[in-house]
């Protein structure tokens, strides 16, 4: 979790030198539908980077993190994740990149016949991790994310911090480069929203590149991170590690 190699790297390399974690270059999305859901959106994001991606209901912001893990895929424009070429990757190196990039979508998807642990688990035994390692590996993330002691607990008997928690400590058990949370705050109490942010800004910490869709633009306004502010699809303010308007 500390994840040594890349501090070694960050020392050895120069920054400049350093590929973005992701590269979004000209990107429109419009649906079978008709619904034009993004258009024209460019930005990069460095390695362990922290961004926000804020906007209203509608502007773009899931299908933009769905993007990134090639669960939709661009009508135009190129996107890169990772070393990834996401937009036109061959569909049996997806799982490889889904292993790399770690997602907490907006319905969490907990299995509620598992308990917390097994929750967290289940990407490891997917992999065929060793029982061992799994446990260990399991226990440590629990711990990073304060759900050690609540590790035999079912999804239904969480709080909705806790279950977030549980959320991002799946998508975070495989030592992702990358985390994307859509709305991880979206039905938290203001208290609980800010610990969930804090747990973010940790990981980030830790070297893992985090990208936070949110509407919450109290969070947004009192962190000096990276916000792209999207609105009907477009970028209409992209604000580099500062603050996004007035508190
Ligand atoms: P946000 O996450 O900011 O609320 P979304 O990315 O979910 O926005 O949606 C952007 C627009 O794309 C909306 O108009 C939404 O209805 C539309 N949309 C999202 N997914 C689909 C889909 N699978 N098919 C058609 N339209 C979609």
């Amino acid at each position: 979790m500390t994840k040594d190699h890349k501090s070694d790297e960050k020392h050895s390399n120069e920054e400049v030198t350093k590929e973005p974690m992701v590269k979004v270059d000209q990107v429109s999305k419009k649906f079978e539908n008709g619904t034009v859901a993004l258009v024209d959106i460019t930005f990069e994001i460095p390695t362990e980077g922290f961004a926000f991606i804020v906007g209203p209901s509608g502007a773009g912001k899931t299908t933009l993190l769905r993007m990134l893990i090639r669960d939709v895929v661009p009508t135009e424009g190129n996107v890169y994740v990772n070393g990834f070429h996401v937009s036109h990757v061959h569909p049996q190196s997806v799982p490889e990149l889904r292993r790399k990039v770690g997602m907490v979508f907006q319905d969490l998807k907990l299995l509620s016949d598992r308990t917390v642990f097994e929750n967290v688990s289940l990407p490891l035994e997917i992999v065929g991790r060793k029982d061992s390692y799994v446990e260990e590996t399991v226990d440590k993330m629990l711990q990073l994310v304060g759900l050690f002691e609540r590790k035999n607990v079912f999804p239904a008997q969480l709080s909705g911090g806790e279950m977030q928690r549980t959320a991002i400590a799946r998508a975070m058990v495989v030592e992702p480069d990358l985390l994307l949370a859509d709305e991880p705050t979206g039905n938290l109490d203001p208290a609980t929203s800010w610990e969930i942010v804090k747990l973010m800004e940790t990981i980030n910490k830790l070297g893992t590149t985090v990208i936070m869709a949110t509407h919450n633009v109290d969070i947004v306004n009192s962190l000096p991170h990276r916000v792209i502010f999207l609105q009907e699809g477009r970028i209409v303010k992209d604000q580099k590690g500062a603050r996004y308007g007035t508190v």
